[in-house]
């Protein structure tokens, strides 16, 4: 088999085709890479080594028997939020330790009829909330590319194991950032899709309005390829479009290879390139943007006038979601039980034990915003700002296809660094946030390194269902 730490998803599906190797083998070099990495590296929660070479098995016995699937036989990594039917779902919470999926998420039923085969549950910050992977309740992650650095957040495990070519794929989830900040500090493709797009059912929620389940990928292709699998309506989702969908894989087929952005105008976000960016991530979007120019696009300054308003809105809106969603975990339906007589005190002990200090913080701050007296000045006031900032987006894309920008104003920073300071974490998501206000889809490529070798990502904005010109550009950007 050729090196598997740099195979991409559609290398491994052909040679499954070619019968190069079979998926037990492609699965068993995973696995040899995987468990050693964990006591450094742990992107890994869960590794289903047994799980994951029968269903391999599995596979190869359809293949012999001459059936083909999109994936058949592909090994894909889970964040620990979704459902895998028989797999711990954990959101990496001491509250939800020991919780095993009764039943497959949307999203993971879609892989499994494209025959794919799951390894195993990714880090991630606890339920979602954060962006260094530090906040899991079972112990950080580390970047397997910047050594001693976060690997981001909150998808970090996802992003970690397939920068670190411990997993071919993995999926994560962006609320305000999670798949495209992870994936720009470990040098891998990540995508927040359109809301709507992708079914939610059977993830566990953060914050309902802003959630999207996402590729995270080594390369374009094989984020489109997952894309085509996981897009498209989910009656269980109430939230889920009903939308014809353009095929993503290969969309970029006919495209002038001298010129494939000829007759696109990418705007670049004033507000995107204001001080605090660190100047190695402007040199490198800078540069990434006269690569597109060279490829035929132009380029246009646009403003987006409410992006400093970005931070407080979602800090708010969040908030507020989570404090409503994680209600749910009070030790009677779900995970850990502290017992107690009297049920309020049940509540109380098993939400004190289970959930860790990021966690109480946003609760506190969610139910605070949501309180009579407080509910009208932060809570209505934010969703008032959350449709000027979406109305932002709307004039913007009226002047261009895509919106062009750095993902994070700064490469990943050292473990351990800014822990104690939630401020400057929250700061941190300027840039990504935007998307997830407005709902308009949005993907991380990799754009380079700085002069320390820590990789740097680019982010592409397209409009609400924009995908086919999001890959197009993207596949003609990416730097591999
Ligand atoms: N870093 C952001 C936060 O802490 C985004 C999290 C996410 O997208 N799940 O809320």
């Amino acid at each position: 088999m050729d090196d598997i730490k740099r195979m991409t998803l559609a290398e491994a599906l052909a040679g499954l085709r070619a019968k190069r190797f079979s998926s037990v083998e492609l699965t068993q070099a995973l696995l040899g890479v995987m468990e050693p990495s964990q006591k450094n590296i742990h992107a890994f929660v869960t590794i289903d080594a047994e799980g994951a070479l029968k269903a391999a098995a599995e596979a190869d016995r359809r293949r012999a028997a001459g059936e083909d699937a999109p994936l058949l036989g592909a090994p894909i990594a889970m964040k620990d939020n979704m459902n895998v039917l028989g797999q711990p779902c954990t959101a990496s919470s001491r509250i939800l330790e020991g919780y095993v999926a009764p039943y497959d998420a949307t999203v993971t039923a879609r892989l499994r009829a494209a025959g794919a085969i799951f390894l195993g549950r990714t880090n991630m910050d606890e339920f979602a909330l954060g962006s260094t992977t530090q906040t899991s309740g079972f112990g950080p992650t580390e970047n397997p590319v910047a050594r001693g650095c976060i690997p981001g957040g909150s998808s970090g495990g996802s992003a970690a194991a397939v920068g670190g070519g411990l997993a071919l794929a993995a999926l994560g989830t962006d609320t305000g950032g999670s798949i495209r900040q992870p994936a720009s500090h470990c040098g891998i493709v990540g995508v927040k899709p359109t809301y709507g797009l992708v079914s939610r059912y059977g993830v566990v929620a953060c914050a309902s309005s802003l959630d999207q389940v996402g590729p995270m990928t080594k390369t374009v292709e094989d984020a489109a390829l997952l894309m085509d699998v996981l897009a498209g309506h989910d009656p269980l989702d109430a939230t889920s479009l009903d939308v014809p969908l353009p095929r993503l894989a290969g969309c970029w087929a006919g495209m002038d290879p001298a010129r494939p952005l000829a007759g696109m105008t990418l705007g670049l976000p004033k507000e995107y390139f204001g001080d605090g960016l660190d100047p190695e991530v402007r040199a490198l979007t800078e540069q990434a943007a006269k690569r597109a120019e060279a490829l035929g696009a132009t380029l246009r300054e646009v403003s987006l006038p409410h992006a400093g308003y970005g931070i407080p809105t979602y800090y708010i809106c969040m908030t507020a979601e989570v404090s409503a969603n994680l209600a749910r975990f009070d030790g009677v339906r779900y995970g850990l039980r502290v017992p107690r007589e009297e049920v309020l005190a049940q509540y109380r002990d098993t939400r004190a034990q289970g959930f860790g200090a990021e966690v109480k913080r946003r609760v506190l701050l969610g139910t605070f915003v949501l309180s009579s007296g407080y509910y009208d000045a932060y809570y209505n006031r934010a969703q008032k700002v959350r449709t000027l900032i979406r109305r932002d987006f709307e004039q913007a894309f009226a002047g261009c296809d895509l919106l062009l920008a750095p993902v994070t104003p700064e490469p990943a920073w050292p473990l351990g660094v800014y822990q104690d300071d939630p401020i400057r974490n929250y700061l941190s998501d300027v840039l990504t946030v935007g998307a997830n206000l407005a709902g308009c889809c949005a993907i991380a490529i990799p754009a380079g390194a700085t002069a320390a070798g820590k990789p740097v990502g680019l982010q592409l904005l397209g409009p609400n269902l924009g995908e086919a010109t999001l890959f197009r550009a993207a596949h003609a950007l990416e730097l591999r």
